[in-house]
């Protein structure tokens, strides 16, 4: 597998990828005045790091920013704002944080609603919700792991403020806190637009034949047979200093052949979910070693 691998936090800005002359989610042909350019991986989380030049076109920016949004602003945003993510606008920041608070019985049930509070966002334990899934049913149809929600958070934060609340209420026995919620079709359509476009700036349109178009454009919600988990796959050197891991490659499809597949994983320090989406099906050779074998015969 080809690896290439983002560091947030250093910005790093890769040369902008050349027009392809046609929107890289509907395949329509526009002139460059129609079209515009693509983040490949988006702005609020990778700054300008991968920008493909005059590749979207109106209608379909209009389609993905439904989703998108939601995903930069309400599921990610307080985290964004944790560890200062890249953002166009930073007076539109959240300043504050509302958390959920539950009283808990021995058996983890909950026994009391304790309602929610705003905490100033500097005052918050870092906390990240994302979503995990099993393998995309393409690749692996047997396999079953839950489809549910993801969260890391700073225990220790969490721990000291579950405990401020716990004494300011009275709570006898245990105490839990939740923040936020998870669309999951607006996250897993969103790494389903990331994968597409990278493997579009990475190999090219004519290089596969794409399977995420219309989930990319709100006109499926077939997310689980393209779009899941396949942990241990990674290269993956891992260095805690990168904060998104995305990479190109080729996967094994029984009788299908192969298919083309991106892996994607948020802040991989955290242990987060590895991402798998599978993008297309592959029209020629992908692997340039291997084309250098054929030609030398
Ligand atoms: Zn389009």
């Amino acid at each position: 597998m080809q690896v290439t691998e983002i560091d947030l936090e250093k910005r790093e800005t890769r040369p902008r990828i050349p027009a392809p002359g046609k929107c890289i989610y509907c395949y329509e042909v526009y002139p460059d005045s129609e079209l515009t350019e693509e983040h490949v991986l988006p702005y609020a989380l990778a700054a300008n790091a991968m920008i493909l030049e005059k590749s979207c076109c109106k209608t379909c920016q209009r389609e993905i920013t439904k989703y998108e949004q939601a995903v930069l602003k309400h599921q990610l945003g307080v985290f964004r704002a944790q560890v200062d993510a890249p953002t166009r606008n930073k007076k539109e920041r959240p300043k504050e944080v509302e958390i959920h608070f539950v009283e808990v019985g021995e058996d983890r049930r909950v026994t009391r609603d304790l309602g929610t509070r705003s905490i100033l966002i500097l005052d918050a334990p870092t906390m990240i919700n994302l979503w995990q899934s099993p393998p995309p049913a393409i690749l692996q149809e047997s396999f079953r792991r839950p489809s549910e929600p993801w969260a890391w958070s700073d225990t220790a934060a969490v721990d000291a403020l579950c405990k401020q609340v716990a004494e300011e209420t009275g709570v006898k026995h245990g105490i839990a806190m939740s923040v936020g919620k998870v669309n999951r079709l607006h996250y897993l359509r969103s790494l389903a637009k990331t994968a597409h476009a990278y493997a579009a700036a990475e190999v090219g349109l004519d290089a596969f034949e794409p399977f995420l178009c219309d989930i990319i454009l709100n006109k499926s919600d077939d997310l689980e047979t393209y779009v899941g988990d396949m942990p241990g796959i990674g290269p993956f050197a891992f260095d805690p200093d990168h904060t998104l891991q995305i990479s190109l490659g080729e996967a094994d499809g029984g009788e299908a052949g192969s298919y083309l597949v991106v892996r994607i994983q948020l802040y991989p320090n955290l242990r987060s979910p590895e991402h798998l989406i599978v993008v297309g099906k592959p029209t020629r050779n992908l692997d340039p070693s291997a084309e250098l074998a054929e030609e030398r015969g």
